[in-house]
């Protein structure tokens, strides 16, 4: 098979390096890539927010699976110029994708399939929206409709903070036509929660359990970031919450977009508050997490190319997929002042004695290749370093044995990933 992925991120490198592993893979190309794909993968220079560009490289090139990372792309529709090409893709079209694209959507949808959520409200009238603030008990959740990069969610603890905040997204327009529409939600409480499913628009594989840590320090502090460290299996998500929220949020979904006629096929991801009601949605997401596959693909045993490939197609009923015990954590290595300013260009040392070892894995996120061979940080998250063990603590232990061993100037971790949770024994899958 020829495999396609797009994107360069540490994502994109784990389901590359997954991919790369398959019997059934004959060439594969990642694009743009990055300095570690660029190790396993041709890296073409293709455009991703340019679907049409990318379909036509499809056509060309005879790619027969393509395997799109980030939700950009696949929220402007490039999964639907590839089928119209009559080649095979692993993520949603644009309509499934509103599930992501869309606040309002989303939240409209969940209120049409009864699938258990906060109370809201949509505007697309600033007057509107500052009323209903006046008569409603804060906290609450003021959340730009479209994609803003994961800066759109305000959460205002007093009626001030959330008039500000629809000051900002609708009469200043920080985020452009994102903030048009505006979602007011209910403040749920409790412990949050990941879970990931791929579906072949009616059939659905649960992935391993894992959680991510977004804030920039230790202890949650700092503001958000694309992602800073991971563990899997996460042991808040044991069984009887994963069966509720197969049966009452997972199956209604992926029921409800088939029968409004956009069947999804690709991997879906709910974010979730545990509250002391059961399970509410707090977002879908229609593509990878990207911290989250640099543990999930790691635990993988199964080939990951029929996987991808039966659900693009529609048809998981022949795929059975195995998990190795041990578990993973993941240490995203990040520049200095990431994520405000920071510098690049930046030379890594010590990569090359992670070569072959099959319990650590460095994945690739903001790197390139400088002209004398040598690897050189590109962006504001670099690296991530997943270690496997028989256990959190082990796997803890190994991941932040080799982060310490990889240096570029100014280099930045979290020391606390997987910390609270060490120590505990990973069953509940
Ligand atoms: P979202 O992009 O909608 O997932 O929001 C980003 C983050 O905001 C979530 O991961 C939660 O931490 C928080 N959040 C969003 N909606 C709510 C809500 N209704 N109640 C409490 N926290 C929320």
């Amino acid at each position: 098979m020829k495999i396609l992925v797009i994107g360069g991120g540490g994502r994109e490198h784990a389901l590359a390096w997954k991919i790369r592993q398959s019997r059934s893979v004959e060439e594969l190309f990642c694009s743009p890539g990055n300095a570690g794909i660029a190790e396993i993968a041709d890296c073409p220079p293709l455009a991703s927010s340019d679907p049409d560009a990318v379909a036509e490289f499809v056509a060309r090139q005879g790619i027969d699976l393509t395997v799109v990372g980030p939700e950009l792309p696949l929220v402007q529709g490039i999964a639907d110029k590839i089928l119209a090409k009559g080649r095979a893709v692993f993520g949603p079209t644009a309509g499934a994708a509103r599930l992501e694209g869309s606040k309002a959507f989303s939240k409209e949808f969940m209120r049409r399939h009864k699938i258990p959520t906060g109370d809201f409200e949509v505007f697309d009238d600033a007057e509107a929206a500052m009323r209903y603030i006046d008569t409603h008990e804060v906290p609450l959740v003021v959340k730009a409709d479209g994609l803003a990069a994961g800066k759109g969610v305000v959460i205002a603890e007093t009626r001030e903070q959330a008039r500000e905040a629809v000051q900002k997204l609708m009469i200043q327009k920080a985020f452009g036509g994102a903030g048009r529409t505006v979602v007011i939600e209910e403040c749920l409480f409790g412990r949050e929660a990941s879970f990931f499913a791929i579906t072949d628009g009616s059939r659905v594989i649960p992935l391993v359990t894992c959680q991510d840590y977004k804030r920039i320090y230790d202890d949650d502090k700092g503001p958000n970031t694309g992602g800073m460290g991971s563990y899997s299996p996460a042991l808040h998500l044991d069984r009887d919450v994963t069966r509720l929220v197969l049966e009452k949020v997972v199956g209604p979904t992926i029921r409800g977009i088939a029968e409004e006629g956009h069947p999804y096929r690709g991997v879906l991801y709910v974010g979730l508050m545990l509250t002391k009601d059961g399970p509410k949605v707090l977002e879908y997401n229609c593509r990878f997490g990207d911290p989250e596959t640099q543990v999930i693909l790691p635990r993988l045993k199964s080939d990951l190319v029929p996987l991808l490939a039966a659900a693009a197609h529609g048809d998981l009923s022949q795929v059975r997929v195995e998990w190795r015990r041990e578990a993973a954590v993941c240490v995203i290595l990040a520049s200095q002042g990431y994520p405000g300013h920071y510098q690049k260009g930046k030379k890594i040392s010590d990569l090359e004695s992670f070569a072959g070892r099959q319990d650590v894995v460095v994945f690739h996120a903001g790197t390139r290749t400088g002209p004398g061979g040598e690897i050189r940080t590109a962006g504001g998250r670099v690296l991530g370093v997943t270690a496997l063990g028989r256990d959190i603590s082990q796997a803890r232990e190994n991941a932040y044995a080799a982060a310490s061993q990889i240096t570029f100037s100014g280099a930045q971790y979290r020391k606390d990933i997987a910390a609270h949770v060490a120590g505990v024994a990973p069953d509940g899958e």
